[in-house]
């Protein structure tokens, strides 16, 4: 598949920590990559790396401290690693249909949260070599294109749940932060 871009040596990227919320880089809009510089490149290799590394199936910029519009992708998981996507300034054209989600999130350690998603969604940005690509997807593929992108304008799947379960989230975090 043409949208399918597996970069040259993405196991060369450097594993990088974590932002986790609250941090504010994780609450803020992104800015749009404007040109695949060499600095971009390293980027895109780093956050492969972290993504597997951190058993995701999907990593934004932000996460790894970098408030860029910017996204990696495998839902083939990081035992298979068979279909990287890394796109840049994507952007969700069109969406349709409905579906539950039960989503975690690399930011939001011991997380799980049932959000609505579209079902099928058609997405637009460049690639590595600066070609605008458009990707078709649907079932865990919309659904993770989907999460990443919310990331892009600083949202995170605990601004998608009621007040109760936030709260409820804040305080574990607040202990951890006490005990750490
Ligand atoms: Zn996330």
């Amino acid at each position: 598949m043409d949208i399918e871009q597996t970069l040259e040596r993405p196991l060369d990227g450097k594993i990088l920590p974590l932002c986790t919320w609250p941090d504010p880089v994780l609450g803020g809009e992104c800015t749009a990559v404007r040109a695949v510089t060499d600095e971009i490149m390293d980027l895109a290799r780093n956050m492969a790396a972290t993504m597997y590394a951190s058993q995701g199936i999907g990593l934004a910029a932000p996460q790894i401290g970098q408030p860029l519009r910017m996204i990696v992708v495998d839902v083939t998981g990081p035992d298979k690693r068979e279909q990287l996507i890394t796109l840049l300034n994507p952007v969700i054209e069109h969406a349709e249909g409905c579906i539950d989600s039960d989503e975690g999130c690399l930011s939001l350690p011991q997380f799980r949260a049932n959000v609505e998603r579209a079902e099928v969604v058609r997405v637009r940005g460049q690639d590595l070599e600066g070609n605008e690509v458009v990707i078709e997807a649907e079932g865990l593929l919309a659904v993770c294109l989907q999460h990443e992108i919310d990331h892009l304008r600083g949202v995170l799947l605990i601004d998608k749940v009621g007040r109760l379960k936030r709260s409820m989230y804040e305080r574990k975090i607040a202990k951890r932060v006490k005990r750490a």
